[in-house]
């Protein structure tokens, strides 16, 4: 779980992406294979590998990224139907380890969901 993962890339610059938004905390970038019509992706500029070495420090962190991404959600033309996911270790599928929202939006998903 080395820190200079992709994420750490785009953000420094290193490999060129377009921000849908950016601030000192966050960027928000679109997924490069998404899986709905409207897939983005709210990164914090630190470094977590994983939700779960968020510590109490970062509270104030994650409920900004929380609140970015419904804005953005909106902004992306998801209205009110849009799904947040975050993908805790490598058995729930996370590949990138830097901490990251999935925004997922314009899809139809069953009543439960799932
Ligand atoms: P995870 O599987 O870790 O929850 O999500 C990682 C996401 O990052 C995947 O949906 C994948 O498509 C996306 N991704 C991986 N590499 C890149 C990249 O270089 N650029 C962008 N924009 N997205 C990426």
């Amino acid at each position: 779980m080395s820190e200079d993962t992709i994420f750490s890339k785009i953000i420094r610059g290193d490999i060129p992406t377009a921000f849908v938004y950016e601030d000192e905390h966050c960027v928000c970038i679109n997924d490069i294979n998404p899986q709905a019509p409207v897939h983005l992706l709210v990164i914090p500029r630190k470094p977590i590998p994983r939700l779960v070495d968020a510590s109490v420090e970062d509270q104030a962190l994650l409920g900004h990224l929380m609140v970015k991404a419904g804005e953005i959600a909106r902004k992306a033309g998801c209205g009110e139907a849009f799904r947040l996911v975050v993908n805790n270790g490598e058995q729930a599928g996370q590949t990138v380890f830097h901490l990251h929202l999935h925004i997922l939006g314009n899809k139809h998903y069953s009543e439960s969901g799932l």
